[in-house]
């Protein structure tokens, strides 16, 4: 369809005011937070910015009957360029659609629509003492639709897991405009074993198979207590051997975050005040729960690590959590200082490996850097094995860029060789693709012909999660 009648088409169903075709505000569409979009532009034909299920439903009826691809957008947080249409088209943006439809709280659930901001979600829930777990990184611009989409998680995914665990049901549009709702159409029930489980299908499908157009979410009670053990290693194997004696004593923390030499070097470049001490890695270990349980988790958690630490430090009061918390939050920005002319990539981000690999993975980098000439800094959610790596190049430097690519291929690949996959949060979308085959062998052809039966057409967001069929 010619792209002026395609508009026409659009704005005869939404009205004028929810289509946007002029040149340059499609220029906000065209990247997400990706390396690969910063590299490439990838402008959508028309955005469309839908508020109910209904027109969802009537974009999705036009766009397949012309055969022209979809891309459901949230926030554009994400780093996959999963959000961003690499074949043109239309990109949905669902930002806009960011009502919280009910707080159910006698049934500790929440209905939302997909545009709402995950940490505005979790305000509204703070007034009845209630929680949404996942915490990603980006949770004050990212919307929980992207975050379903993605299957999001966070620093505390070790103890609350990913963002699939608290779905319950899904309101989805199919690529042909048809609705469906998974979970149960009248349920409220939190638990359910009945059917195939197609809202786990849903989760983490990047909008490959359909527009999520409304959310029931399980939310949890929100603990009252907090703790935090910051500890101090002088050699990194010590670091995992820590993690698994907590474990072993019983100990699930709330997060359990790692700093390597790298990331402690940027951190003091970056602000020198904060003056972490000069070793292999540094852990910071948080626990939540009631006051008496975080106050015995965490004085065994000291004593556990004092056995291969050389400092640690047991805290409660929020004004030296905070001092002891602040070099992990700081060190995504802090990771470019490693190098003055420098700009941190985010590419090979968010390998996970099992924990007995974590310090090979973190050698092993520190060696490809090496190979590659690229300072890389590393960081991460140790307790599940997921490793942020930050490499850190002069992105106008055509051979860094090149280099930078064959050193997060290379990444991508110890992960898989090491028992661990590319992507621990962030998703495949269109930067991951290539690896389906090397990372799920032939379990990519049943994704495929799931794919295939959702969407015979191929028109939702197009050239993400697999790369293209092999002859
Ligand atoms: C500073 C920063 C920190 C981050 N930290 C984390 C972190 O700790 N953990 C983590 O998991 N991620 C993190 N991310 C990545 C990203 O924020 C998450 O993946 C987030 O869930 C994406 O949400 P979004 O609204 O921006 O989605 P988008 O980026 O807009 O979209 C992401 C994917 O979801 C699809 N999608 C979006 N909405 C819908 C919908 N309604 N229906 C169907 N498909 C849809 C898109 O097509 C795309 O494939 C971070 C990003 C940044 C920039």
């Amino acid at each position: 369809m010619d792209r002026t009648l395609l508009i026409q088409e659009l704005e005869k169903k939404l009205g004028q005011e929810k289509v946007i075709s002029d040149k340059v505000d499609l220029m906000y569409y065209s990247y997400d937070s990706s390396f690969h979009a910063r590299l490439n532009r990838f402008m959508p034909d028309v955005v469309v910015t839908p508020r109910s299920t209904e027109e969802v439903s009537e974009v999705m009826k036009l766009a397949y009957t012309h055969n022209i691809p979809v891309t459901p957008r949230g926030a554009g947080t994400g780093e996959t360029c999963g959000s961003v249409a690499i074949q043109g088209g239309i990109v949905m943006d669902l930002s806009p659609w960011d009502t919280i439809e009910e707080v159910d709280v006698a049934n500790m659930q929440v209905f939302v629509r997909p545009g709402v901001i995950h940490a505005k979600l979790n305000q509204r829930l703070a007034e009845n003492g209630m929680f949404f777990p996942p915490d990603p990184g980006s949770s004050l611009m990212c919307t929980i639709g992207g975050m379903v989409a993605n299957n999001a998680s966070g620093l505390r995914a070790v103890k609350y897991g990913c963002t699939e665990q608290y779905i319950l049901g899904l309101e989805v549009v199919l690529p042909n405009g048809e609705i469906i709702i998974t979970g149960g159409m009248q349920s409220r029930a939190v638990k359910s074993v009945s059917g195939l489980n197609l809202t786990k299908l849903f989760v983490g499908s990047e909008g490959i198979l359909g527009v999520i157009t409304q959310i029931r979410l399980r939310v949890w009670p929100k603990p009252k207590g907090r703790g935090i053990v910051m500890a101090v290693y002088p050699s990194l194997d010590d670091a995992p051997a820590s993690v698994l004696e907590v474990y072993k004593a019983g100990i699930l923390p709330s997060g359990i975050e790692i700093l390597d030499q790298s990331a402690i070097q940027a951190v003091n470049m970056y602000r020198a005040e904060i003056n972490l001490p000069n070793a292999e890695a540094i852990l910071l270990f948080e626990v939540d729960g009631n006051p008496a349980s975080v106050e015995w988790e965490g004085l065994k958690i000291k004593e556990i690590a004092s056995q291969r630490a050389t400092q640690v430090e047991w805290a409660t009061d929020p004004k030296r959590m905070a001092d002891l918390w602040e070099g992990r939050s700081v060190v995504a920005t802090a990771a470019a200082r490693v190098r003055p002319d420098g700009s941190r990539v985010f590419a090979g981000e968010d390998i996970s490996v099992p924990l007995s690999k974590v310090a090979e993975t973190l050698r092993e980098i520190r060696a490809l850097g090496k190979k590659h000439h690229i300072k890389v800094v590393n960081y991460g959610h140790i307790g599940d094995g997921n490793v942020h790596t930050a490499p850190v190049i002069d992105p106008e430097q055509p051979q860094e860029v090149e280099a930078a690519q064959r050193l997060v291929d290379d990444i991508h690949r110890l992960a898989v060789r090491l028992g661990g996959t590319t992507t621990g949060e962030h998703g495949v979308g269109a930067v991951r693709a290539m690896y389906a085959e090397l990372e799920h062998g032939a379990a990519v052809k049943i994704m495929r012909s799931i794919k295939q039966t959702l969407d015979p057409k191929g028109i939702m967001n197009p050239g993400k999660v697999f790369g293209p069929e092999e002859e």
